[in-house]
């Protein structure tokens, strides 16, 4: 070992002299094993010294579990959009790595109730997961990891013994591998000899979009309940495969600022939460104190950040029986910044993230038959409640769309929910719900109170500031008839089989080849997934604006608003060649299509009316770059890339300034800040036909720039600017002021091109900000409008919901002969919104038909 220190020391002089030597941050009471390798061997340079890369951390990580098979087992998990592996390392000890799968089935039966009880946790390892950086450009915890890895691997002694032979520890070195990758080169590559301290250096100012954020620029820790991303479902699925009792989450906060850890505000505490949790946080936050006071470190609790949106991972834990922490750690970005306490160099920030490793692993054996003991008791509790609870299941499910409801299932399953098929048709709540389109998901399962944090809506709360949104109810979000069933109206008869797994439906052509025309409906949620795949081949499609009642093979069929038609003889496309394309899209797709053999309709229009509209292809560009919000850019990526295979150009303002526009037929501008783009020229562009599809603030941009003439609604003072406050009540004040989102419910017209393939007469759309239209006096031109009573779920003042009443969500603008497509609120929120996709598509393949003309005087 102490041959190791020499040539640390020579090489730290010849680097850099604030590269730090382990001995900084390593506890000096301890002695490592030699032949367990040091960061430096193997990455290269000191911890420290540079940002460690996402390559080089995996190279360590498998030189440790290399080495130290005794102590360390690697798994890959998965891997990210950009094909970067997500390590799971298993530290143990080697009676418990012999006995693992035994130990976590043992484990999991304190999930089990029916099988908890004869546990007895007297031996029984505690099982706990380290988790790194889940935002890539917060990186003190990924770096961090190093260090945790090589004394979990090296050290020797008792106190190392006893916890390894006590814990099973889920080792997480990276929760966002892309982004720390992202985030890491941009530090590195502008990292100077002698270190610049000036936050205005370019070190310290990542180029949009920066490491915060996956590949498609989502914040991951907001995906841990929806499990949207590659990177969350992996992980999800070795959560539930161990349901750890302590969930770890290393981040940073801003530069200033000291390090936090949890327990978080008290009034803030999601309800579903037991207060036990919380004890126990305290409890181990004692431990985090007193290591960090033995460094001289300062911190704070129970201040800034919440336990409240389950979508977190400090947060998603905690209604799962497990205690999820939150560390903030003050950044230092690059490797040493300017800040109010001084020069905050990044060595400083990696130990601090160490040391509280270091006092979780502590507080972990000290704690661990409670942390046991509470886990089974609040599976076994939660039971009961579900038991008692006067909803005995919800019934879900949108025989129309069969994609959608899939979508919603498989989230469940993936946090291990019981699902069940719907044996027979039930209605409730005014909704059918069909066998086979539905599904039973009984509240008598140890997974209720997760439940109750996917299906309640929430309308009252104990503190009117939060760190993220007030309301994600996921059936409003998803768009899906639902309801809670009660004793009358549940009857475990109407239960059918148990659902392990669900798949994409597959679609199928119902009839044979016909040289007439084909049609299919548009309810289906990838739909326009497979209109985008024919025009794209060259089919000709046109959509119906009328409804009509057709003969197919099966029968008699009502086609509604929206329906597509491809008429044969209009095709350059051969019969044959359609058919098999025709077929392979409905499969893929999941969407039934009806060869028609005659033109003439049983009813409403024929198909050769002036209702049917060509489709032409969307060819679709999006701003992005410096001033707009990358979640939102993100969203609509994730949505065209991933979901429905549809290409969007990416342009930066200075791009859009001198490109060609004539090759786009439409445009979308997320929220953000627009002024540096030419806005003639973006007018002239839809004078001329362009479709601008514009959300949140951007609408407000639109207006103020001339584009629309679109009004706003004022919101009422909150505060009589006579009075005189206490200056301590400011913060809370304004805050509440704040519209964080919550769920409201537009009215829609379903005869609007924005609103074909909808089967309810409503929307509910994901509303934050401030962004509250006026009507449009076009009459035609509001097709979703904000009603009397809109709230569904979350916190608003009073003030912004009157702003929020009888204002328009979407206006249709004609300007030119284009027009532009307003939506006040984000129909794409999060990726899980799917409730708002076809609004989103339909604004897409139909923005371009909307005759917005008509009525009084141009909007
Ligand atoms: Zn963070």
């Amino acid at each position: 070992m102490k041959k190791f220190h020499i040539v640390f020391a020579l090489i730290m002089i010849c680097f850099n002299s604030f590269a730090q030597e382990l001995s900084y941050y390593l506890p000096n009471d301890v002695s490592y094993n030699a032949a367990i390798p040091v960061p430096e061997q193997v990455i290269g340079h000191h911890v420290g010294e540079w940002h460690i890369t996402h390559d080089r951390l995996v190279n360590y990580m498998k030189a440790i579990a290399a080495s130290s098979p005794d102590r360390v087992k690697l798994e890959v998990m998965g891997t990210t959009y950009e094909t970067r592996p997500q390590l799971l390392l298993i530290f143990s000890s080697k009676k418990n790595l012999d006995n693992l799968e035994q130990i976590r089935q043992q484990h999991l039966q304190l999930g089990d109730p029916a099988a908890s009880a004869s546990l007895n946790t007297d031996n029984m390892p505690a099982v706990i997961w380290i988790g790194h950086s889940i935002h890539g450009n917060e990186a003190s915890g990924a770096n961090a990891s190093l260090l945790s890895a090589y004394y979990l691997a090296a050290a020797q002694g008792k106190k190392i013994d006893e916890l390894l032979d006590n814990t099973v520890i889920l080792f997480d070195p990276s929760f966002n591998p892309d982004g720390l990758q992202r985030f890491s080169t941009w530090v590195n590559q502008h990292k100077s000899k002698n270190l610049v301290t000036d936050p205005n250096s370019r070190e310290f100012n990542e180029v949009w979009p920066g490491g915060r954020f996956n590949h498609y620029w989502f914040d991951l820790n907001r995906d841990w309940l929806p499990g949207v991303h590659a990177e969350s479902q992996n992980r999800l699925k070795k959560f539930q495969a161990w349901r750890p009792n302590i969930l770890t989450d290393h981040h940073e906060q801003g530069s200033n600022a000291s390090f936090f850890f949890q327990p978080g505000v008290p009034a803030r505490v999601n309800p579903l939460t037991p207060e036990k949790n919380q004890q126990l946080t305290a409890r181990i936050a004692e431990f985090h104190a007193r290591f960090l006071d033995k460094i001289g470190s300062l911190y704070f609790t129970k201040e800034n950040y919440d336990d409240f949106y389950y979508g977190k991972g400090s947060t998603y834990p905690d209604v799962q029986g497990c205690i999820g922490i939150l560390f903030e750690q003050a950044s230092s970005r690059g490797h040493a910044q300017q800040t109010s306490n001084g020069i905050l160099r990044f060595p400083f920030t990696i130990r601090n993230q160490f040391t509280t490793t270091l006092s979780t692993l502590e507080a972990t054996i000290a704690l661990r038959k409670e942390l046991l003991n509470y886990q089974r008791d609040f599976f076994k509790m939660t039971l009961q409640e579900g038991t008692a609870s006067v909803n005995k299941a919800w019934v879900i499910g949108e025989a129309a769309d069969k994609a959608r409801t899939m979508h919603f299932i498989e989230m469940l399953l993936r946090h291990k929910i019981d699902v069940y098929e719907l044996n027979s048709h039930i209605s409730a709540d005014n909704y059918s719900f069909e066998k086979g389109g539905a599904y039973i998901i009984p509240a008598n399962q140890p997974q209720y109170r997760l439940l109750r944090g996917i299906f309640d809506k929430t309308l009252t709360y104990k503190d009117s500031l939060f760190y993220d949104i007030t309301a994600w109810t996921m059936p409003l979000a998803f768009g899906l008839p639902y309801a809670e069933l009660n004793a009358a109206k549940y009857s475990p008869s109407i239960k059918g089989n148990k659902v392990d797994s669900v798949s994409m439906p597959v679609g199928t052509i119902k009839g044979s080849k016909t040289n007439y025309a084909y049609v299919f409906e548009w309810n289906e949620f990838y739909a326009p997934r497979m209109l985008y795949d024919l025009i794209d081949n060259g089919i000709l499609a046109k959509v119906a604006g009328s409804p009509f009642e057709a003969t197919t093979e099966p029968g008699k069929k009502k086609f509604n608003y929206g329906s597509i038609v491809i008429p044969v003889a209009l095709q350059k496309t051969d019969a044959d060649k359609l058919f098999s394309l025709l077929k392979a899209s409905a499969e893929k797709n999941g969407v039934d299509v009806y060869p028609l053999t005659t033109g003439m309709s049983v009813s409403g229009v024929d198909l050769g009316s002036a209702s049917f509209t060509n489709i032409s292809k969307p060819s679709v560009a999006m701003l992005v770059g410096p001033g707009v919000t990358p979640t939102d850019a993100g969203e609509v990526w994730h949505l065209l890339d991933q979901r429905f295979n549809i290409p969007v150009s990416q342009l930066e303002i200075n791009i859009f300034n001198r490109a060609d526009l004539n090759k786009y037929n439409t445009l979308v501008i997320v929220s953000g800040s627009y002024s540096e783009l030419n806005k003639e020229k973006l007018k002239a562009w839809v004078q001329n036909g362009g479709t601008l599809i514009c959300m949140e603030d951007a609408v407000q941009w639109a207006a103020q720039n001339g584009i629309t003439n679109i009004s706003f609604k004022k919101i009422p003072a909150a505060i009589d600017s006579s009075l005189a406050l206490p200056y301590a009540s400011k913060n809370d004040r304004e805050g509440s002021q704040q519209n964080y989102g919550g769920i409201f419910r537009a009215g829609i017209d379903l005869t609007h091109p924005l609103f074909y393939g909808y089967q309810q007469p409503y929307i509910d759309l994901f509303k934050a900000g401030k962004t509250f239209p006026e009507k449009s006096k076009n009459p035609y031109a509001n097709p979703a409008i904000y009603a009397n009573a809109p709230l569904q779920s979350g916190y608003i003042s009073k003030e912004n919901y009157a702003a929020i009443k009888n204002s328009a969500a979407v206006v249709v603008s004609t300007v030119g002969s284009g027009r532009v497509i307003s939506i006040a609120d984000n129909p794409n929120f999060r990726a899980f919104w799917l409730g708002g996709t076809k609004l989103m598509m339909n604004a897409l393949f139909f923005g371009r038909i909307i005759d917005a003309g008509s009525g009084r005087g141009e909007e």
